[in-house]
């Protein structure tokens, strides 16, 4: 079974979402028996990005700076730790020029060790309009079903455009959307561009395993991984742990999982050792 997870988060500064410290989630995974541990807090930066949560940044700076403090604090705590410990981020896509540009400079600046790339908004076209899956009801009140199709598609494009961007290690959560969204059978499309971007440009994608808390399944869904198996597309297990309680859960579900379709495409530590 995996042992070692490379997406949780923390409560770092009283920025991000986890509940745990950096320290705590470190110590949990030692007990674990874990090989490593790699901290990804989320990196949401968009310069049109409305600051309705601390961990949601227009200013470039602001941004740079706290992920400055977050490496440092995990870097500084890894090494009175016994287990291997990194640091990277679950980076929230954007395909514009914009976003690219403000995203390679900041690469730049902050030396993370990897990089998972991740979508939880939907968005207009153009970008001038974002909103978490989370804050739906951000949404306006006289939104037509039109308009809302419309963000959602551009939610499911922007999957496609984050995997052809070549920036990031692994996919986060390919159809994570049908948390917060209900599903239908025409998202099934967009799940096949999905299986078959990843394919075509070898994209390593992760099985998450929070949605078994939420909705009984993992992300991507059973045909997915199964589709995705069969092509011999690399992955990883994820647990998304955002409390020390959840590091690991539901590995076992998800190994039986790829046990079942006959996965013999791992993503290892290896590229981390380098
Ligand atoms: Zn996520
Ligand atoms: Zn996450």
């Amino acid at each position: 079974m995996q042992n070692f997870t490379l997406h949780c988060h923390t409560n770092s500064f009283g920025v991000f979402d986890g509940r745990s410290s950096v320290a705590e989630m470190i110590t949990k995974a030692e007990e674990l028996g874990f090989e490593a541990i790699g901290i990804s807090n989320h990196l949401i930066w968009h310069p049109n990005m409305r600051p309705f949560s601390p961990m949601f940044f227009s200013d470039w700076n602001k941004i740079v700076d706290v992920f400055k403090r977050v490496i440092d604090e995990v870097k500084s705590e890894g090494e009175k730790h016994k287990i291997d410990v990194y640091v990277g981020a679950e980076v929230d896509f954007f395909p514009s020029k914009e976003w690219r540009n403000g995203f390679e400079k900041m690469l730049k600046e902050l030396k993370f060790d990897y990089l998972i790339g991740s979508n939880h908004f939907l968005r207009n076209q153009d970008e001038t309009f974002m909103c978490n899956l989370y804050h739906l009801d951000w949404l306006p009140e006289n939104i037509t079903e039109e308009e809302f199709n419309e963000l959602v598609k551009n939610h499911w494009q922007n999957i496609i455009e984050n995997i052809k961007s070549g920036y990031f290690n692994f996919l986060a959560h390919p159809d994570y959307c049908v948390i917060k969204i209900p599903d239908k059978k025409e998202y099934d499309e967009y799940r096949w561009q999905i299986v078959e971007a990843l394919s075509k440009y070898h994209q390593t994608y992760e099985i998450n395993t929070s949605g078994y808390n939420r909705i009984n399944m993992q992300h991507p869904c059973d045909w997915m991984v199964e589709e995705l198996c069969k092509r011999g597309v690399q992955t990883i297990l994820s647990d998304d742990a955002h409390n020390v309680d959840m590091l690991g859960q539901h590995f076992e579900r998800a190994e039986n999982l790829l046990k079942k379709y006959h996965n013999q495409h791992r993503l290892t530590l290896d590229f981390l050792k380098k």
